[in-house]
């Protein structure tokens, strides 16, 4: 392997998107005037283009949607290395009015595109030219039933920043709560996601502490973030009215690619299912030693893992993917001898860990806070199950079909990081380790399953509520919050009364609905795929590796039929239930070894 994978600190080199910050300038002046270029040749004519015109018009559609892409990726990856480097937010801001004037030169080919007649629409759709376009083409004109006249539209955009007011309103309320907390260093002010953070802590009364001075900082808050989900909910539904939407979830199902039929038989064979997290809780308050877990014991570690350097961490993730399919492992290594990973905690540098692809023609970048935890190793496979993903559909798609949706883009890093999962699960000799890993992964997948089917049915309520003509009042949405939390956690796991306020501090029902149900598919289908690939691995991964080229070229329902997977049927999901107790059975095992020594 390279020696750059070997050192410490390895970070990124952006030379394959930009010379420097005055070489982006050029090429983010150039593409305003190409895409002007572009609109003065086409716009207005799309309804006379022949197959072939409108191919060749979709070919430079994409090119310059790539180079805007890279051009993008280079002014972000900037601010990501260092959020207080004056050339990088100077860079950011000449970009930001370059971005939007490309957006806006380029806007008639959607607009048009939509506002076809349907009999010309389906011939260009039926052509063998368009054939690379068309389910993305087709997809964009399933919104024409749901698009108004253009004053209409404009008066309903005219109301966007009311609506960021109170997206803005909610967020500053949370980013701006200091809790009073002595985490055992003295009383600090502490903020929502530090106090969070605490709850994976293996001290009792840290944990207890933490959640309860959290839910005592929300309380007095409550009216106002009641104030703000009330307005957002009343607009969206509103808006829906107008547009002819049946059901509040529409919209999402319909970004999604998913019908609510599949949805509703999902989340369905979930609730089905929360016996298994129970199983779990009960069995996790003996490993403990509590006679009933509470919330605050829900993520609390059982034993002690081991630290992983950076070298082993890439030498277990190369493993576990070359077993797989050599080919995962060669895109892996050829991202990390591209200088293309970002890998140590630096001040300023951005936080988490993400993925992002570029073009066809420029491999993925991958950004890691990696610290030398066990939960590191299973974020770099993570992250490279999207970087496989990126590159694969690139290699056959265009650079608009090989975008998919959230709940398609997480299946393959979910996968990634079972067979990561897997291969220390066998190659690792330390029984703690093996326990903690078996537990976190379980408790990832009730934590992406288990409790977004709960906030998604909590928003169901929550719109139908207001639907009917009833305010959402802090009080009402934390008794239909306590209701929720009930349905779950049954008598396997206390909810105290001061939980009721949970709901409050959740960003995704501020800024998009139901986007939580994304994660349990993403989750559910992995658990399917994973449980096909151990029956027959050698018929399993070509098809996988077909699954991954063929990116966003179609919905997910016809990308997952290969497997045999059913989404419409609340079967298929059960069996995702089977493999997911199996994983809790091996975690309660091998957390009861390791507790025993
Ligand atoms: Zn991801």
């Amino acid at each position: 392997m390279a020696t750059a994978t070997r050192t410490e600190d390895v970070r990124w080199d952006l030379s394959d998107l930009a010379s420097g910050a005055d070489g982006a300038r050029r090429s983010w002046t150039e593409l305003v005037e190409r895409s002007a270029d572009f609109a003065t040749r086409y716009r207005g004519r799309i309804a006379d283009l022949g197959a072939a015109e409108f191919r060749a018009l979709l070919d430079e559609a994409d090119e310059l949607e790539q180079i805007h892409s890279r051009l993008q990726v280079y002014t972000h990856l900037r601010l990501a290395m260092d959020a207080t480097d004056p050339e990088a937010n100077d860079l950011a801001t000449f970009s930001r009015e370059r971005s939007a004037a490309i957006e806006n030169a380029v806007v008639f080919l959607g607009l048009e595109w939509i506002a076809l007649e349907d009999t010309p629409a389906e011939a260009l759709l039926a052509s063998e030219e368009l054939a690379p376009y068309a389910h993305k083409l087709r997809v964009e004109r399933d919104e024409k039933p749901y698009v108004l006249s253009e004053p209409e539209e404009q008066a309903l955009n005219a109301r966007r920043p009311t609506v960021s007011a109170w997206q803005g309103l909610h967020d500053r309320q949370i980013a701006t709560l200091e809790i009073p907390f002595d985490a055992g260093e003295g009383v600090q002010p502490q903020t929502v996601s530090t106090l969070l953070s605490y709850l994976y802590r293996s001290d009792r009364a840290l944990r207890v502490r933490a959640l309860d001075a959290l839910l005592d900082g929300l309380e007095p808050r409550g009216d106002v973030l009641a104030a703000c989900y009330d307005a957002l909910v009343g607009d969206r539904l509103g808006l829906d009215r107008l547009r002819g939407f049946a059901d509040p979830m529409q919209p999402t199902n319909m970004s999604n690619e998913l019908d609510g039929a599949i949805v509703e038989a999902m989340m369905a064979a979930t609730e089905e299912s929360f016996e298994i997290g129970r199983r779990w809780f009960r069995a996790k308050a003996e490993l403990l030693g509590v006679p009933q877990l509470e919330l605050a014991d829900q993520y609390a570690p059982i034993g002690e893992a081991r630290t992983f350097s950076w070298p082993e961490a890439v030498d277990a993730v190369d493993r576990s993917f070359a077993r797989f399919t050599p080919r995962f492992s060669e895109i892996f290594r050829e991202c990390l001898d591209a200088g293309h990973v970002d890998v140590r905690p630096r001040p300023g540098k951005a936080s988490g860990a993400f993925c992002t692809a570029v073009s066809k023609d420029v491999l993925p970048y991958v950004l890691l806070n990696f610290t030398d935890r066990l939960r590191d190793v299973s974020t770099l496979a993570h992250e490279f199950g999207h970087a496989t993903h990126n590159v694969l559909s690139l290699e056959r798609q265009t650079w608009r079909s090989h975008r998919t949706g959230i709940p398609v883009a997480e299946v393959p890093s979910t996968f990634a990081q079972s067979l990561a999962d897997d291969y220390l699960l066998e190659s690792e000799s330390d029984e703690q380790t093996r326990a903690v890993l078996a537990a976190e992964r379980l408790e990832n997948a009730f934590a992406a399953i288990f409790r977004q089917t709960v906030l998604a049915r909590f928003e169901q309520q929550a719109y139908r509520l207001r639907s009917e003509g009833r305010a959402l009042t802090a009080e009402r949405l934390s008794e239909v919050w306590q209701e929720h939390q009930l349905r779950y956690y049954g008598d396997a796991l206390t909810v105290a009364d001061g939980y009721r306020v949970g709901w409050s501090y959740i960003p995704h029902f501020i800024h998009v609905r139901f986007y939580t149900y994304a994660y349990s598919f993403a989750q559910l289908v992995s658990l399917l795929l994973y449980g096909r690939y151990h029956e027959d691995p050698e018929a399993f991964t070509p098809r996988y590796l077909d699954f991954l080229a063929a990116g966003g070229s179609a919905s997910p329902e016809e990308l997952l039929a290969p497997f045999g997977l059913d989404l419409r049927s609340t079967d298929t999901w059960r069996g995702a239930f089977a493999q997911l107790d199996a994983l809790r059975v091996d975690a309660e095992a091998l957390a009861r070894a390791a507790v025993a020594r």
